[in-house]
């Protein structure tokens, strides 16, 4: 595995808090790529943006103004993010699909591809640019257009069940699992329109516990012990 691209969700980020971001669970996170950088990975993140705000988080406004800013709300996520890991000494560069003057640089694949070569860890703010999507779907879309070889799908649970573990105390987890069995089950570790993409572009996928200790790390050093959805 050369080129993963990592998908952090924003409740994730927020910790136990639910709400804003957790430093402490962001820097161990940092840590953990660290190693992945310096053991040869490139690396690209894409954040959710739910620890502030969802598309359908209101009733009142249009949709279209709400999603917007659901992705403004993964663009300060990434910022915030991609700071953490210059604290925990690596280089970063956070691209979106839309000019957010200084802040950001404009996405294009040759832009993120240069980035990834020189050493820095990528990240993927804004979404797809558009509303009615979500970041899962940025994240396979991007994930598809660097060549990444995996998409890392860190996550408040430890991988895909047959059922809901949470009011399922017998849910049973799967070690493998293909794409089409996954959405044929509607077992949804990425929305429709991400697994579709995933499907027809015959993207990998490990999901795993964002909680669980280390686990970034042991994904890649092999001790995985979340999901995996096969191609
Ligand atoms: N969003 C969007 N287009 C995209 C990506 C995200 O409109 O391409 C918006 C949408 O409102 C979404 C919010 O950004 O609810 C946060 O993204 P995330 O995927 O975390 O949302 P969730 O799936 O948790 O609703």
């Amino acid at each position: 595995m050369k080129r993963v691209l990592l998908k952090l969700s924003g409740e994730a980020l927020a910790g136990d808090k639910k709400t804003g971001f957790d430093e402490a669970t962001c820097i161990g996170v940092a840590k953990q790529v660290k190693t992945l950088v310096e053991s040869g990975v490139q690396v690209a993140v894409v954040t959710g943006g739910g620890n502030f705000w969802r598309g359908r988080t209101s009733e009142t406004i249009d949709r279209v103004k709400a999603d917007q800013i659901g992705m403004l709300a993964t663009v300060m996520n990434c910022i915030y993010v991609a700071d953490i890991f210059r604290y925990v000494g690596m280089e970063t560069e956070v691209f979106t699909p839309f000019t957010c003057g200084a802040f950001t640089t404009l996405f294009s694949k040759d832009a993120a591809v240069s980035a990834l070569n020189n050493g820095k860890v990528i990240f993927f703010a804004g979404g797809t640019g558009h509303p009615y999507f979500s970041t899962d779907t940025g994240a396979v879309l991007r994930a598809i257009e660097i060549e990444a070889d995996y998409m890392l799908l860190a996550k408040a649970i430890d991988g895909i069940y047959d059922s809901d573990p949470k009011s399922n105390p017998d849910a049973k987890k799967y070690e493998t699992i293909t794409i089409e069995e996954m959405i044929e089950k509607k077992l949804m570790a990425i929305d429709m329109t991400a697994s579709i993409m995933c499907l027809e572009n015959r993207m990998p996928m490990l999901v795993f516990g964002l909680n669980e200790k280390n686990s970034i790390a042991n994904t890649m050093a092999g001790e995985f012990t979340g999901t995996k959805v096969e191609v």
